[in-house]
């Protein structure tokens, strides 16, 4: 596969996730298939004017390579954007949008036998879904898989029975729900699911103090926007003393 070939998706179906947030699912159109690793993006080149700055929007792609000719995209809606207009109001059934890839390095670390974990926020789960779904199939080495997730209340929770679903098929896997903005906590759906009311800060933070195995190995993987992204590399770096080479993330702007 050479990255940057072109590819046309065709849009099958919207999911309508919450307000905010929706499911696209695209059919990969030609003979042509480009394999991508769980983790990795597409740069879409969309119909938002004459230049490429103003065109090109990449997205994380929420599933495996193993799903057929599907790709899919978890896409949030941000006031005033061109690409939300496009993906929200005008984008429809049947449309085709073209894009590059796979591109990024944002992809499963090689080290077993480490902790590994996941942190996001919002439409950030979208490459862990990805990661999740193709470790729910294939297993892993890691001593173990904690994804924690923010949003800020239960309406926004994506991929909600899949990650109740991955807590009873994956060994050894945690997942830790943080609502921001609801006091109230809903009553788990499995053990290893867990709800927090709070950031995800304090939630990494309790799972290093836990972990039993040298934490400057420990592996993490952090995705989306850079309010929580910053804080939470500077706060693994310099407070937990996490190796700066063992932290990897996804910044989606
Ligand atoms: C590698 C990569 C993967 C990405 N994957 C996804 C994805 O899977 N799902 C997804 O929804 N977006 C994803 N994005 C963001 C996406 O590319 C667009 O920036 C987003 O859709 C907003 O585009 P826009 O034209 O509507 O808004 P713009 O006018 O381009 O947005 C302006 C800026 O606002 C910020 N911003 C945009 N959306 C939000 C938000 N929801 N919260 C906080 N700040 C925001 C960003 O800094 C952005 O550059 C990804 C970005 C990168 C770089």
């Amino acid at each position: 596969m050479i990255p940057g070939t072109w590819y046309t998706l065709r849009l099958e179906r919207i999911h309508y996730e919450n307000d905010r947030t929706r499911i696209f699912h695209f059919c990969i159109e030609g003979p042509e298939f480009p394999h991508w690793k769980p983790g990795q993006f597409f740069v879409c080149d969309l119909p938002l004017g004459e230049k490429r700055a103003q065109r090109w929007r990449s997205y994380s792609i929420a599933n495996p390579c193993t799903e057929g000719r599907q790709v899919e995209f978890c896409i949030s809606f941000k006031e005033g954007g061109a690409a939300s207009q496009f993906y929200f109001s005008d984008v429809r059934e049947g449309d085709t949008i073209r894009c590059k890839g796979p591109e990024g390095n944002f992809t499963l670390p090689d080290h077993s036998g480490m902790p590994l974990t996941m942190v996001c926020t919002g439409t950030g789960i979208a490459p862990f879904r990805a990661m999740l779904s193709d470790i729910a199939n294939r297993g892993h080495q890691y001593a173990s898989v904690d994804l924690i997730f923010g949003v800020r209340n239960e309406s926004e929770i994506l991929y909600r029975k899949e990650i109740a679903l991955w807590c009873s098929t994956i060994p050894r896997f945690r997942a830790i729900i943080c609502l921001s903005r609801q006091h109230e906590l809903p009553a788990p759906e499995h053990p290893g699911l867990v709800y927090h009311h709070g950031h995800v800060h304090q939630c990494y933070d309790s799972l290093l103090q836990q972990m039993e195995a040298d934490r400057s190995q420990a592996q993490f993987l952090l995705c989306g926007w850079s309010a929580m992204i910053d804080q939470a590399v500077a706060a693994l770096v310099t407070q937990h003393k996490v190796a700066g080479k063992n932290i990897r993330y996804e910044l989606y702007g």
